[in-house]
């Protein structure tokens, strides 16, 4: 068997008296979609965060590719992992959020480069090289001089894909990555992702979008309250009679 791209073994999370995230066990597949739904305040971004160390696990483990991400295990100790562990680890991973959180002093180009050059001390001409082939993916070549503020939401998302791809990770992990943008500028970030699927990235997406869910994911999670309540195929998750947890669910957000 190979070893999944992320394994999240027993993992609880919590927050003072809040326990949001309870015994969670599962294992992301390298080259599949895995989509997280569930209802607002069910612990799906701090899975996620949990998952980029973000944040830290409370309880339990969570592998990246096999590697540890934040502790190490080792004669039944639990020892945090060396800043240059930790960076090895957690440069598998690339996140996307909701806010694309660009810079808005600095053009598409020199959003993408910049990480490169300060996390990669790559020199200025190799980086944006490495940006504009980005930046090309995501089709926005013809925008790299333009700020944040001159670009639509939706093609501020594709500059925030483009800058965690820009990094090389082999996981992307996207929170709600259309849920800022106006209707009709999803379609271009969803169609970012599906061409990101099809090329065999392994991608987490946290999303309310059913259809991408239905048609791209490989595997749908239904987290609630905390708890993954099940997880399978889109075909099996959205077949009725569904899940009274689920029914409430597409109900209420859809
Ligand atoms: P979702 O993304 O599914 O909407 P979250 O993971 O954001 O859910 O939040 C899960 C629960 O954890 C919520 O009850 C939220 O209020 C709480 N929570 C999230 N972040 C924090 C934090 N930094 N401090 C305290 N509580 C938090
Ligand atoms: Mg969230």
């Amino acid at each position: 068997m190979t070893t999944p791209a992320i394994s999240v073994q027993n993992v609880s999370k919590r927050y003072g008296e809040t326990l949001v995230l309870r015994d969670i066990n599962l294992e992301i597949p390298r080259g599949e979609v895995t989509c997280l739904i569930g209802p607002s305040g069910s612990g799906k971004s701090t899975l996620l965060r949990c998952m980029a160390f973000l944040e830290e696990t409370t309880s339990g483990s969570i592998l990246i590719e096999g590697e540890p991400l934040g502790f190490i295990e080792k004669d039944g100790k639990r020892r945090a992992q060396s800043p240059s562990e930790l960076r090895a680890t957690r440069s598998k991973v690339g996140m996307v959020f909701q806010q694309f959180n660009l810079w808005p002093h600095m053009t598409a180009l020199g959003n993408v480069s910049a990480a490169l050059r300060r996390v990669r001390k790559m020199p200025r001409k190799e980086a944006e090289e490495r940006a504009m082939a980005q930046l090309t993916k995501v089709g926005l070549e013809d925008r790299a001089g333009h700020y944040p503020s001159q670009l639509s939401g939706g093609q501020q998302q594709r500059v925030a894909i483009a800058r965690a791809l820009a990094l090389d990770p082999t996981i992307m992990l996207f929170d709600e990555p259309t849920s800022a943008l106006d209707p009709e500028l999803t379609g271009e970030v969803l169609n970012v992702m599906r061409a990101l699927a099809d090329e065999g990235m392994t991608m987490v997406a946290v999303t309310h979008e059913i259809g991408f869910a239905a048609s791209v994911g490989n595997t749908v999670c239904f987290l609630d309250q905390g708890k993954l309540l099940f997880h399978d195929t889109p075909e099996k998750v959205f077949a009725a009679p569904r899940h009274p947890r689920l029914e409430q669910f597409l109900d209420t957000y859809l």
